[in-house]
């Protein structure tokens, strides 16, 4: 409703509005940005507050006809020029008392444009009485130089953010390098340090074996002389010797027997090594066959029933697979339960890339805890008294288990029972 020549002096108002609420709002903003961390205002407030602002401004020159804004009958010649003036001091106001401006390039800047800003509001604007005068052109000047502190402002603020943080990444990053570099230097002394433990054990493993076997071997020439000299005593002198004489000569000669049983063992034990070139197709129903038979004696006299599911072929050293079968049913037939007649069941699980024979008994059993400790060499849970044995057989079952990538483990029920799992590796 307003003609053109009043309506232009009023859009300067407008736009004066508009940049001193704006300013205001962004004060408080930042205001309570600080005092309350979850209150903030949101992008879409300002981008809200801003359309309604605008279309107020639109509604307002369409609608309602606008009076002249030159008033130069009095002091201040735009009076209407008076509420930016004061919106922009009191943001200055706000701003100074927020004391970010002493921190921040941009709040800096910021100051300044807002000093700018109402000077040009506060003097100039006031003594403009037409459009195009000497104060108005003044004003416009200062208007543009505001802006341009703002733009400076952002600019700067934007450049020190971008140092900074590229500072602080470079550090962090220098800094994530440098833990690399000492974890992977730390890693590689672990590795040197293993590799050589690695070595140490297998030199020491070697020579332990060696060692065993030697002695081993060694220790049988002057066993069997004792072995055959006691055997002479006994045939020819037996009758020349008293009670006591016999049963000295008794004694020795069993001693001996043992002694012959436990370095064969130990020899056995020694001999286990993962040699694969000794590895063939090997049927296990053939090699329990095998067992079944040389342990015949042993299983009539027990009245021991045994019995077997049908077992894979595999891969292995067919003597050791036979060990390892007849030291389990042997343990089986030995430990067996003195209240019944021993059942023993054999069988195969299928686990991938394993074969998991499994030989379970219903004889005496043995406390969980010696789980482990039963396959160490010479572990014995019962005295010979009771039990004959060396305590080498689940040593030997374990090694040849390990041998063939696998392992060997038991678990027992003390009266009712035990069963011993061997896992050996399968080989394509
Ligand atoms: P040994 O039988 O010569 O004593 P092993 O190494 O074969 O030696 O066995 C170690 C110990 O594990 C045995 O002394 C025995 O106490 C226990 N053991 C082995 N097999 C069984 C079994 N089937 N039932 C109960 N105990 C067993």
């Amino acid at each position: 409703p307003s003609d053109l020549s009043s309506l232009a002096p009023w859009s300067w108002v407008a736009s004066r509005l508009f940049l001193s609420i704006f300013m205001l709002l962004c004060c408080f903003t930042s205001r309570t940005e600080v005092s309350y961390e979850n209150r903030r205002i949101t992008e879409k407030f300002v981008y809200l507050g801003t359309a309604l602002f605008t279309f107020a401004c639109f509604g307002i020159i369409a609608l309602v006809p606008l009076p002249a804004a030159y008033n130069p009958d009095i002091f201040f010649h735009r009076p209407a020029e008076f509420i930016p003036a004061v919106i922009f001091l009191v943001s200055l106001i706000l701003l100074l008392r927020n004391g970010h401006w002493k921190q921040f390039y941009f709040e800096h800047w910021l100051v300044l444009s807002l000093i700018v800003a109402f000077i040009s509001q506060a003097v100039f604007m006031s003594h403009s009485a037409q459009l195009f005068d000497y104060s108005f052109d003044l004003a416009h000047l200062l208007k543009k130089a505001g802006y341009i502190c703002v733009l400076t402002g952002l600019l700067i603020s934007m450049y020190m953010t971008f140092k900074t943080e590229e500072k602080n990444s470079f550090r962090a990053v220098s800094q994530a390098n440098m833990a690399l570099e000492a974890e992977l230097a730390m890693r590689s002394r672990i590795e040197a340090r293993l590799v050589k433990r690695e070595k140490e054990l297998l030199r020491s493993n070697q020579e332990l074996e060696q060692f065993a076997y030697i002695a081993s071997h060694d220790l049988q020439e002057p066993l069997r002389k004792i072995q055959s000299f006691g055997d002479r005593l006994q045939s020819h002198y037996a009758e020349a010797l008293d009670e006591r004489g016999c049963d000295y000569l008794q004694r020795m000669r069993s001693a001996a027997g043992r002694m012959s049983t436990l370095i064969n063992d130990l020899l056995a034990f020694s001999r286990i090594k993962a040699n694969t070139g000794n590895h063939s197709h090997v049927d296990l129903n053939e090699v329990l066959k095998g067992v079944l038979s040389d342990l015949d004696w042993q299983i009539e006299e027990a009245r021991a029933l045994v019995n077997s599911q049908s077992l894979p072929s595999l891969q292995a050293d067919g003597i050791q697979m036979r060990q390892l079968l007849q030291n389990l049913i042997g343990n089986s037939i030995k430990y067996r339960s003195p209240d019944r007649l021993p059942q023993i069941d054999i069988d195969c699980l299928n686990e991938p890339g394993y074969c998991v024979i499994r030989v379970k008994d219903n004889g005496i059993g043995f406390e969980p805890q010696y789980a482990q400790q039963i396959f160490e060499v010479f572990q014995r849970l019962h005295s010979r008294n009771e039990y004959d044995g060396t305590g080498v057989g689940l040593s030997v079952v374990r090694r040849i288990a390990e041998a063939h990538g696998g392992t060997a483990e038991a678990s027992s029920i003390p009266g009712e029972g035990s069963v011993f799992i061997v896992k050996l590796k399968l080989k394509t």
